[in-house]
């Protein structure tokens, strides 16, 4: 897959709570890619960004373990460049609690995405001094656009699990090849979009950073993103091909066919 989740010398590890968590060194170098605009602002704000992203993606996960242990999973977390895992001991045998699993880490960015801002409408600690007012922004940003990123039906993202758990409770025939379906056209698009914005008529780029509403900034993909994003619609491409595929194990063919 996309993620290398090998170990090393160099993984940090420690438990939270009952949880093992592994941080893959590549971790850091992705946070650092993602920062790379924190980073001209000032080194330690580059090293503020790392900070938050680690708190915010490990609190991700963190609300999955949570739930796979509610589910009576024992659970794991891992962090590797650009994301992370929450591994179980055990899958869940019901879509409801699959599906909650998946939904719980986009909502528990989006509880900490409201502690930080009402607890900053308590005390209002944001306007105590500029590290404060850097840490409440990127606390916020990060959490609103993870949430939302990982909300996207593009497998193997959080949304893709719950589309496909939610078509299970609505009976389709075909759960998993609907799924990567949806996903390689919501990727597909997605990453045409980030083609056209990135490397198309340097016009219409001026006109989208200086005309459209400001927001937009945040929703059009990065060159970075736009590579993601058609490395995930290829990987949808290849499972669906596989779910294509007639099903003829070889315990069902005559001996003298067996490969
Ligand atoms: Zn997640």
């Amino acid at each position: 897959m996309l993620f290398n989740q090998q170990r090393t010398p160099f993984d940090l590890r420690f438990r939270l709570g009952p949880f093992p968590v592994t941080v893959n060194p590549l971790f850091w170098l992705g946070m650092a890619l993602l920062g790379q605009s924190a980073f001209q602002a000032g080194f330690e704000i580059g090293l503020l960004w790392i900070a938050c992203g680690f708190i915010s993606i490990l609190w991700h996960e963190l609300g999955h373990a949570v739930t796979m242990r509610h589910y009576g999973s024992p659970a794991r977390i891992e962090l590797f460049a650009f994301g992370g895992l929450a591994i179980p001991a055990y899958q869940q045998p019901s879509a409801v609690r699959r599906l909650l699993i998946a939904a719980a880490g986009p909502l528990a960015g989006f509880l900490l995405l409201g502690l930080v801002w009402g607890s900053d409408q308590l005390i209002a600690w944001a306007d105590q001094n500029p590290y404060l007012g850097v840490l409440y922004t990127f606390l916020f940003l990060i959490n609103l656009i993870w949430s939302l990123f990982n909300l996207l039906p593009i497998w193997p993202l959080d949304g893709s699990h719950i589309l496909r758990e939610g078509l299970v409770l609505g009976r389709e025939r075909q759960p998993d090849l609907r799924t990567q379906q949806v996903s390689l056209g919501v990727a597909g698009f997605l990453g045409v979009v980030g083609l056209i914005v990135n490397f198309g008529p340097p016009d219409l780029r001026r006109q989208i950073f200086t005309e459209w509403p400001s927001w937009f900034r945040w929703v059009i993909p990065g060159v970075m993103m736009t590579i993601f994003l058609f490395l995930f619609a290829y990987q949808s491409y290849e499972m669906m091909k596989q779910l294509r595929r007639p099903r003829i194990y070889d315990e069902d063919r005559l001996p003298w066919e067996r490969r």
